[in-house]
């Protein structure tokens, strides 16, 4: 069993000013609390977290993250809690632990990939400082290399989650040597058979391609023996799960794995590499197009080496990778690596730009960053941008946009269960509709046969689908209304205008009287005719001779112009009609001028908005109710529209300000001034003009005057007293 001083021992060959009482404490408590406690080998509990920081010591991480290693259990499996931790070992520390504590709570089932890939985002995703997947990695491979002593079930399951989840990330986080590990020993574990025949060969060959590189090496020495160049040799290492999934994936036998022989060429600078590589390209014959140079572009994982295939030793091709020092000690450690430099102080602007190259590279980012914590989040920020990651109640994993609510959430599961969703649990408590979902939420969706699409869902719905479901049912419900609300209008203007019904009634003669007026589909006539958009009255003037409908069209339009209340003069023209009655928004107030846009409404009529009225978006979702409009260019029609204006507060101003406008030939209607203590004036004037062009005038007029702080057209209807 490892002793705290070998991990302090370890801490200070890579970090000689390290806090080590810190270390030491950490290490106390954790025996404390885990005193009595006995892993499963038998073993006191206390060897796993040793091991742990052991690990991360190989990964040479900072003080707070060895520390968090010894504590990583603690709060999970002992009486200890956050508080305690943070007050002993401050808050770095317990977020650490916490964070550990979050990710074991996550439960893996399937071994769908798709599944797998989710849960691998979720927890990068939830954790907030990726030191706490470097311990969880460390952790599970501590738990990997003592899992003989589980029961075979539970071996199965933990080496399938092993290599589905835990290896891949440790892949993505550029960590080669805990990658390679992980993979082996879950091999051992899911396919014991295949593992033991593989590294029972394995170690004859590894002395075999250890012989070749010897050899290759001698050649290329003689190559560079007047260059003042230093070069190591080496067989590339074997993993055994490395071998297993050739055989697996190019069904071919252990043997035919190593007819290839791989070596790699390490060189003290990058220059080298390609002075190297032009050596073997010189010594042996290189294969066209096998060429890769990920010098210059690194993977994704910010691998890099230069890669290339020649033919030709022994008989046999030789596969080469080209690399530095440093970049393998990269492609081992992956982004623990920049932790090593951390703690100079003393390092030079080019070493600087040295260690943050990778770093850049990354990222992607412009600038350097300077502290490892923002580097971590923006990792994580580059890795999985915009997406959340929650639980169905059978377990599964579902990606979310982030700030969806639980509406998106039914609809992502399926159209039917968006539709029926009445309520929502979320990790068990009751929350509304339009809650915002987090990272890891376990959703469930309480749904009714009652229930049905609501049109208020779009005000929270999030994703595209929930969307898109949600309008496509605004609008059929709409449309039928209109089909029907259509025939009662036709129906209604029969009646007045004394023409026999029944032929609404009678398919044939129906179908031929609209295609009379130019039409062809019924339903859209209805719906047309529904929606306002076609008169009624021209299916009437089909159906009678012109001097009967002229006659009976007099005596409705003189019934009309009776009735009371009607409607002012808007200035308006609906493109094709003149009999509609329309309505100016009040949300937006419009003037001739202002770019507009008109929806039909659910009673007979228009109504006009401002086209970056906020209403507008959701009276668009039904393209159809659009109708056009135009301001009528003979029409002066005078307009009420509300301007407020600050002023500082001196005798004489509200008179100017008054002048400024009627100069203009604006009419001043209900005026409203406030005072306030800092000695300025607020009024808010109702001016009556006559379009956009006058009311930019009187603005620009009242503007001219020193004394005006502020001056602005108000839209919409607020009360002047909101402004004060
Ligand atoms: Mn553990």
């Amino acid at each position: 069993m490892l002793r705290c001083e070998d991990i302090i021992e370890a801490v200070l060959s890579y970090n000689p000013g390290a806090d080590i009482t810190m270390i030491r404490r950490g290490y106390i408590f954790s025996a404390k609390v885990h005193k009595g406690q006995n892993r499963r080998s038998g073993e006191a509990y206390l060897s796993h977290p040793l091991e742990v920081a052991g690990i991360l010591t190989q990964l040479q991480l900072d003080v707070p993250t060895i520390v968090a290693g010894f504590l990583h259990d603690t709060v999970e499996d002992t009486h200890t809690t956050r508080e305690e931790v943070q007050e002993l070992f401050g808050e770095e520390v317990a977020s650490l632990v916490e964070g550990m504590t979050k990710i074991s709570s996550i439960e893996y089932t399937t071994a769908e990939d798709r599944q797998a890939e989710n849960i691998r985002k979720m927890i990068i995703a939830m954790v907030n400082d990726i030191r706490v997947i470097l311990i969880k990695l460390a952790d599970r491979l501590h738990n990997m290399r003592t899992l003989e002593h589980l029961f075979k079930e539970k071996q199965t399951r933990i080496a399938q989650e092993t290599l589905d989840i835990y290896a891949p990330i440790a892949h993505r986080l550029g960590l080669g040597v805990i990658q390679r590990e992980l993979e082996d020993l879950s091999l051992k574990f899911l396919n014991p058979e295949a593992y033991e025949e593989i590294a029972a060969k394995i170690s004859g060959k590894k002395l075999e391609l250890s012989a070749y590189a010897v050899e290759i090496s001698a050649l290329i020495q003689e190559k560079i023996r007047d260059l003042n160049i230093q070069v190591a040799v080496k067989a590339r290492p074997i993993s055994i799960y490395g071998v297993y999934k050739k055989m697996v994936s190019l069904q071919i036998p252990f043997e035919r794995v190593f007819d290839v022989i791989r070596i790699r060429i390490l060189a003290q600078r990058v220059i080298d590499c390609y002075t190297l590589l032009g050596v073997v390209h010189n010594l042996w014959k290189p294969v066209p197009g096998k060429f890769q140079d990920f010098i210059g572009v690194p993977r994704t994982n910010q691998y890099q080496s230069l890669h290339t295939l020649v033919m030709g030793h022994k008989g046999h091709p030789v596969r080469v990778q080209i690399l530095t020092d440093e970049m393998q000690r990269r492609s081992e450690r992956g982004i623990t690596v920049q932790w090593k430099y951390k703690q100079s102080p003393t390092e030079s602007q080019e070493q600087k730009a040295e260690r943050f190259f990778w770093l850049k590279r990354l990222l992607q980012l412009q600038k350097e960053l300077l502290d490892s914590r923002e580097f971590l989040t923006s990792v994580k920020k580059d890795l999985f941008p915009d997406v959340i990651y929650v639980f169905t109640p059978k377990g599964e994993v579902r990606e979310l946009l982030k700030g969806s609510t639980p509406i998106d959430f039914a609809f992502n599961i399926h159209t039917e269960i968006g539709r029926r969703a009445v309520g929502c649990r979320v990790n068990g408590r009751e929350v509304s509709m339009d809650f915002t979902l987090n990272n890891g939420d376990a959703v469930e969706i309480i749904t009714s046969d009652e229930q049905t699409f609501q049109r208020e869902w779009l005000r929270f719905a999030k994703t595209p689908k929930a969307r898109a479901r949600i309008k496509e049912w605004l609008r059929s419900k709409e449309r039928e209304r209109s089909i029907e609300f259509g025939r009662a209008m036709l129906q209604d203007t029969f009646d007045r205008y004394q023409v026999d019904k029944t032929i609404l009634n009678n398919g044939d003669a129906f179908q031929d009287l609209i295609h009379k007026i130019g039409h062809h589909d019924r339903e859209k006539f209805l719906e047309n005719v529904g929606y306002g958009k076609v008169s009624p009255l021209l299916a009437v003037e089909k159906l009678l001779s012109s001097k009967e409908f002229k006659r009976l069209k007099k005596k409705e339009d003189k019934l009309r112009k009776k009735e009371p209340g009607e409607a002012p003069a808007t200035g308006i023209r609906v493109t094709g009609r003149d009999d509609i009655f329309i309505h100016m928004a009040s949300c937006c107030n419009p003037i001739p001028g202002d770019r507009i846009i008109a929806f039909i409404g659910d009673k007979r009529g228009v109504t006009v908005h401002e086209i970056g009225c906020p209403l507008v978006p959701d009276l668009d979702v039904n393209p159809e109710r659009r109708i056009e409009v135009v301001w009528d260019p003979d029409a002066k029609v005078a307009r009420s529209v509300k301007v407020h204006v600050q002023v500082l507060d001196q005798p004489g101003v509200l008179a100017d300000i008054c002048s400024a406008i009627t100069a203009q030939g604006g009419n001043i209607g209900k005026t409203h001034v406030f005072t306030t203590e800092d000695k300025t004036a607020r009024c808010d004037f109702e001016i009556e003009v006559y379009d956009r062009k006058q009311l930019d005038e009187i603005i620009s007029a009242i503007g001219k005057n020193k004394t005006v702080l502020k001056v602005e057209r108000i839209k919409g209807i607020e009360s002047p007293k909101s402004h004060v």
